[in-house]
């Protein structure tokens, strides 16, 4: 009995999505709105290879969520559609620089991808079938990519995507490979695509390699509330159920968005969140309150991902300000922190920092808002902080256990011992 009525009250809600895979940054829209100038100029500079003309390299710059891997991706796309009717192929290479971010794994992942389309089209007998992710010399791997591009007559377009990360991490040697290229290919084309949030790394990079990257610069600017409204609009009526979103939800998200630069992922991560939340609950409708309710998750979820990063010290000293709140939840003072926190050190068997250093940390800790501390005058005992934590406790000792599981186990045991 208890059974049937439940799944039946699961049955009988309504649901609120159609398709939330559609409000997730893997989904590449079919319509990008305001971003009709970049595509076309994107468009523009892309198709003159295919009318004989030399290929530029792109260099494009904007903040994120500004639509620049979304842009990117529709246009490369659409521009091998129509390459099967050109004299020029079109091969496509998308590498994120997250993931693949040395000089050997990219150009291995440049060889392989054109040793396999070699292979499609005919046997080239002379060239391996595949080279190893580590191992070989670069110059073989460089010579192996070379060839299996050069061995058709192509455009290759290279999209090195969150490019800063390689040059940050290892150099812009590879850049140097790539961008020289096109004087040596005889059959093939390469046109390079670099794509940055950050404008920094340009600094790091060999004069000629800064100016043949950028031969063509695209920047992407932030986009403003009424365009972040258009583009939740337009996404949310694909994802959601119709009628189910509430006045002023969109706009609410969009106007959030528009303050922190323009990020439209984070507009569409706040929507989706916020109809997930009233999809838990069981009601029928997204109300701005799920609005209000997904920011602060958002925030909260970001703080985790802040505290699991923090050196041991710091998260030693967060410990002790979460021990404190839940003995007294009053807003705590500095030199209580520290005397627990060498409690804590003590107990684990810890070097224990000195007061002033644990100050830093505290500092810190507020300048990455995990914490707010306010410096308060106490009269002739001189200042001291005051200290609130931003996170809620049990989500810190989450961030805090996942990661140092050893530690943690002392510590509760330290815990244990400060309270009695
Ligand atoms: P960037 O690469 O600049 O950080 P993305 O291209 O990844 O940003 O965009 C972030 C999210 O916002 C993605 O889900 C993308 O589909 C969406 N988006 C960005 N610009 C637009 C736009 N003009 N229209 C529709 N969706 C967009
Ligand atoms: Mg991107």
């Amino acid at each position: 009995m208890v059974r049937e009525g439940l799944f039946s009250m699961l049955l009988e809600t309504r649901p609120i999505f159609k398709n939330r895979e559609f409000l997730r940054p893997s989904y590449t829209p079919e319509e990008l709105p305001h971003r009709d100038s970049q595509i076309h100029q994107l468009a523009r500079i892309l198709a003159a290879p295919l009318r004989g003309e030399t290929p530029s390299n792109i260099l494009i710059y904007g903040k994120t969520g500004t639509g620049k891997t979304a842009s990117v991706k529709y246009v490369t796309r659409e521009l091998e559609k129509v390459s099967d009717r050109s004299p020029l192929k079109v091969k496509l290479v998308y590498i994120n620089c997250e993931e693949v971010n040395t000089k050997y794994r990219i150009l291995a992942t440049l060889a392989n991808t054109f040793l396999e389309k070699l292979r499609c089209s005919r046997d080239a007998v002379e060239l391996p079938e595949s080279v190893p992710m580590t191992g070989w010399p670069t110059d073989e791997v460089y010579k192996c990519f070379f060839r299996a591009m050069d061995g058709e007559k192509q455009l290759a377009v290279i999209v090195l995507d969150e490019i800063d990360k390689l040059v940050l991490k290892s150099g812009d040697e590879v850049l140097y490979n790539l961008t020289r290229m096109n004087s040596d290919l005889k059959n093939s084309k390469v046109s390079i695509i670099g794509i940055s949030n950050d404008l920094n790394f340009m600094n790091y990079l060999d004069p000629r390699v800064r100016s043949s990257l950028s031969e063509e610069e695209l920047v992407f600017h932030p986009y403003n509330a009424l365009q972040l409204k258009d583009i939740l609009e337009k996404r949310a009526k694909i994802s959601f159920v119709d009628g189910v979103i509430e006045d002023g939800v969109i706009s609410l998200c969009a106007a959030n968005a528009a303050r922190e630069h323009g990020d439209a992922r984070r507009a569409l991560d706040l929507l989706r969140v916020a109809g997930e939340l009233a999809e838990r609950q069981g009601d029928e409708k997204v109300s701005v309150d799920h609005v209000r309710r997904a920011y602060e998750k958002i925030e909260q979820d970001k703080m985790v991902e802040v505290i699991k990063t923090l050196p041991s010290q710091s998260k030693l000293v967060l410990y002790s300000i979460v021990i404190l709140m839940e003995r007294m939840p009053r807003s705590i003072v500095s030199g209580e922190v520290y005397s627990v926190y060498r409690d804590l050190c003590s107990q684990a068997g810890l070097d224990v920092l000195t007061q002033r250093r644990v100050g830093d940390l505290i500092s810190e800790l507020d300048l990455l808002g995990v914490i707010s501390a306010k410096i308060v005058s106490k009269g002739r005992q001189g200042r001291t902080k005051e200290i609130k934590l931003n996170v809620h406790p049990t989500q810190v000792m989450a961030a805090i256990q996942g990661e140092q599981l050893v530690t943690i186990d002392t510590l509760k045991l330290s815990r244990q011992l400060t309270l009695v």
